[in-house]
């Protein structure tokens, strides 16, 4: 037996510090201790002490003693959305619990509310990002909770409370775990994910997050509805979509309804291109891939018997690769053109500028990710489908290798069956763990390796 005293931080109380007395041949409470007093006591001690090591089953135990407080401030949060751009109060509670934490901690990355937490280990290793969104959406809730948005008109439908509360989570974990832990973890808590252009991910990476240590890997979850409670979702290669949003102005000639061969007819124009666009996903592009294109807004007209100057449709294209994605923008061009020239009619076509690219899961890390998620107790992991919505997280993914994957909230049971984005969205609280927990083993085994 070593000379060094063994101590144990961390387990049921995770600020103590416990001493093992070879007398009483068991650990006894030294003091309380906040986490600086941790760091401070391995500086002045780290000559002559030995931190046991945890073993992954530690780790399971210690996320469910730690689950009251993941639920606890996922109804904080819950209870106080923010919309996209605006996470203010959130951010400063995720900059709060960091410090408390110990974890190095940086705010307003890139002029936004994003946060950025760093955790250097024990231990020489490689750099794991783990990312949550902070953003809420514009919808009324419409859930009986008795935590439900206090926030009118803002509500958390589509979980990214459970995100932050769940990479909180994970944070404390691996904070307990500092000394075994290889390499370093950064966390990024990014605002404006429902943004859907410009989005938060972006203005963070163009301010350095990736760099200064370079992040070797990122993972990112997110809360599904369509998944039963329990499982882990995710497939390597293409997994959500690149979605284009495009506004379309057919530019007619007004006039009576009763003589529309005087007029240029902007609905009439209108109507025959929503049809001719559908003739992308059918006749120009390959059936093989999947594809999807949707006008999903048409505005136009004042009155039963005038024909209108113009008709402005609203609509999304969704690709899984950027080949598709130029041939689909290309023929979308294209068939605008030629429709509304057969009919005189001028048009403007827009794209809406720097949409979010396809998120695309690394092959092996992602094989690699679904053996870990594999490992923990009470859940079950499964390849799931391609999904055209989409994610701010591709931009992580463009950076460098890594896994976006679902954690599974839907349960009849308790009332849990309605989709994200839905007023009626309601999580499953007994997931959270499960998130948090695949969080830290995820940085645990990639920054080992
Ligand atoms: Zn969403
Ligand atoms: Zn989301």
């Amino acid at each position: 037996m070593s000379n060094k005293i063994v101590c144990r931080i961390s387990n049921a109380e995770p600020f103590a510090i416990f001493v093992h007395d070879w007398r009483l041949r068991s650990f006894i409470r030294l003091r309380n201790a906040r986490p600086n007093d941790i760091s401070t006591f391995y500086l002045q001690f780290s000559e002559w002490i030995d931190v046991e090591s945890m073993s992954t089953a530690e780790l399971e135990l210690e996320v469910k003693k730690l689950e009251p407080a993941i639920i606890a401030t996922r109804r904080d949060l819950h209870e106080n959305p923010e919309l996209s751009y605006m996470e203010q109060r959130t951010a400063k509670l995720v900059a709060e619990r960091l410090k408390q934490l110990g974890i190095e901690v940086k705010t307003n990355i890139g002029g936004t509310y994003g946060v950025l937490g760093i955790l250097k280990g024990g231990k020489k290793g490689k750099v794991v990002g783990l990312r949550a969104d902070m953003d809420a959406l514009p919808v009324t809730e419409d859930v009986d909770l008795p935590f439900k948005s206090r926030n009118p008109g803002v509500m958390h439908a589509c979980g990214h409370d459970t995100h932050v509360a769940m990479l909180l989570g994970a944070a404390e974990l691996l904070s307990w775990h500092r000394e075994e832990l290889s390499g370093t973890v950064k966390f990024f808590f990014q605002p404006a994910e429902e943004d859907g252009g410009r989005g938060g991910a972006k203005p963070m990476i163009e301010a350095g997050v990736m760099e200064n240590p370079k992040v070797d890997y990122v993972f990112g979850l997110h809360i599904g509805g369509d998944y039963p409670s329990g499982t882990f979702g995710t497939k390597p290669g293409p997994f959500m979509a690149a979605p284009d949003a495009f506004k379309i102005r057919v530019i007619g000639k007004s006039g009576h309804g009763s003589t529309p061969h005087e007029t240029i007819d902007p609905i009439f124009v209108s109507a025959e291109l929503i049809v001719a666009l559908q003739g992308i996903s059918s006749r120009l592009i390959n059936q093989v891939e999947p594809f999807v294109i949707s006008v999903c807004s048409i505005h136009s007209g004042t009155k039963d018997n005038i024909i209108p100057d113009d008709a402005e449709l609203l609509g999304t294209v969704r690709t899984l690769n950027e080949k598709t994605r130029k041939l689909a923008k290309r023929d979308i061009a294209q068939v605008t053109k030629s429709i509304c020239e057969a009919y005189g009619a001028k048009y403007e076509l827009h794209f809406k500028e720097d949409a979010y690219p396809v998120t695309y899961n690394n092959e092996e890390v992602t094989k690699r990710t679904v053996e870990v998620l594999k490992t923990i107790p009470g859940t079950k992991t499964r390849e799931v489908e391609v999904k055209l919505g989409a994610e701010d997280f591709s931009r992580f993914l463009l950076e460098t290798p890594g896994t976006f994957y679902y954690v599974g909230t839907k349960n009849e049971k308790k009332g849990c069956v309605y989709p994200n984005h839905s007023s009626k969205f309601k999580v499953d609280e007994d997931v959270l763990k499960f998130g948090a927990l695949s969080l830290a083993k995820l940085a645990m085994e990639f920054a080992g390796s």
